[in-house]
């Protein structure tokens, strides 16, 4: 039986090279890998700074910091994310009120930011998710309008365009991260990127303890974090960020399922890529139509043919410890809700070829036609 894993990093020669340099220089953090990474990076998205932390999570804690958002403030996110992009506001002591998202692309409906907006409203946390950036012209116009940051979760969509800009130049910051199944990886890791020089230094220094801003041994002017990102996680990243055009290439074996689900699309709805919108795949979620069928029986189905899958994402008002904090329940934010009860993200990474992609395609088909 072939097996294939949900997602899979891509490592070559160039990365082993790379950390074996650092192993053997010594100097496992704050290092030359970190510095040339950052500098590549922030090129590579068209952002003037970028600063590598530990995880991205890590990296939007910094990003809500340098925002200045603090406890008795709001600020408005999807419930349709990685639990970490709610969870970074509450670091900081704020309240997420989550806006609902558009039923096709997943990403924040701004209408429905519009209506949440309070006059404790500070910021609004976008995140693009699963690969494909959010309407960002009106989000920016609902940020004008009423004097709110925008700070980006852009974790998923590394290389992303909207109207042909780049996912992480809309906000005063913007967040990536690099697990294992994102588009590029160092292990943990994650970058905020930035063109604001008051915003980088900030992050610098708060990824290092707090220690002044110049780098100074002896001071430590504000309260920081140890969210440094080691050297050979840096050294990894280098060699990813030199390969980027690669890999975000390789990642159109989206075409291949798309060219072999979307015939079914009376029982499958593949993902929709707004026309605007240029979409980088950091996984590759369908849903299935027909609402009675338990897509956590067909997800058994798969895995016990050697296929594993994910169910993405979860809604995060509906986590237990949201429920009990904030007192959120089943219908509260109802597309939300419907598209993570009926969503799965199938096996994704490069290296994947179109007789792999056809035969996880035609299992798929065939596990959902069992239950229709
Ligand atoms: C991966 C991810 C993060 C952060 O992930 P880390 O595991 O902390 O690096 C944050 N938000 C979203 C939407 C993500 O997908």
């Amino acid at each position: 039986m072939k097996r294939y894993p949900s997602a899979k990093p891509y490592i070559t020669d160039r990365e082993k090279k790379y950390v074996l340099e650092v192993l053997n220089s010594g100097i496992l953090s704050l290092g030359k890998k970190q510095e040339r990474f950052e500098n590549k990076f922030a090129k590579f998205i068209g952002a003037k700074y970028a600063c590598a932390v530990s995880s991205g999570t890590a990296g939007l804690h910094l990003a809500m910091i340098a925002a200045g958002i603090g406890p008795g403030d709001e600020v408005i996110t999807t419930p349709f994310s990685f639990v970490a992009s709610a969870n970074a506001i509450l670091y900081v002591g704020a309240k997420p009120i989550f806006a609902d998202i558009d039923p096709l692309t997943y990403n924040i409906d701004p209408q429905k930011i519009e209506r949440a907006i309070t006059k404790r409203t500070k910021a609004i946390l976008v995140v693009h998710i699963f690969g494909q950036p959010a309407e960002m012209a009106p989000i920016l116009k609902i940020a004008r309008k009423y004097n709110l940051k925008i700070i980006e979760d852009a974790c998923e969509s590394l290389g992303a365009t909207y109207k042909g800009r780049m996912a992480g130049t809309f906000g005063e910051s913007a967040v990536f991260a690099f697990y294992a199944n994102k588009q590029m990886t160092t292990g943990e890791g994650g970058v905020i990127v930035t063109s604001n020089k008051r915003i980088y230094g900030l992050c610098r220094s708060l990824r290092n303890q707090g220690r002044a801003e110049n780098m100074q041994w002896l001071d430590h002017n504000r309260l920081g974090y140890n969210y440094r990102m080691d050297e050979m996680s840096a050294a990894v990243g280098l060699a990813q960020i030199e390969n980027i055009d690669f890999l975000l290439r390789e990642r159109s074996i989206a075409d291949w399922y798309h060219e072999f689900l979307a015939p079914h699309g009376d029982l499958i709805q593949t993902p929709q890529t707004h026309p605007h919108n240029t979409h980088t795949w950091q996984v590759y979620v369908v849903r299935i139509k027909n609402r009675n069928i338990n897509r956590d029986r067909v997800m058994l189905d798969l895995q016990k043919q050697g296929i594993a899958t994910k169910p993405y994402l979860p809604s995060i008002h509906l986590f237990s410890f949201y429920r009990s904090r904030f007192g959120f329940k089943p219908g509260d934010y109802p597309i939300s809700e419907t598209v993570s009860a009926s969503t799965l993200a199938l096996p994704f990474y490069v290296g994947l070829k179109r007789p792999d992609i056809k035969y996880i395609s035609n299992k798929v088909i065939d596990a959902v036609k069992k239950y229709n």
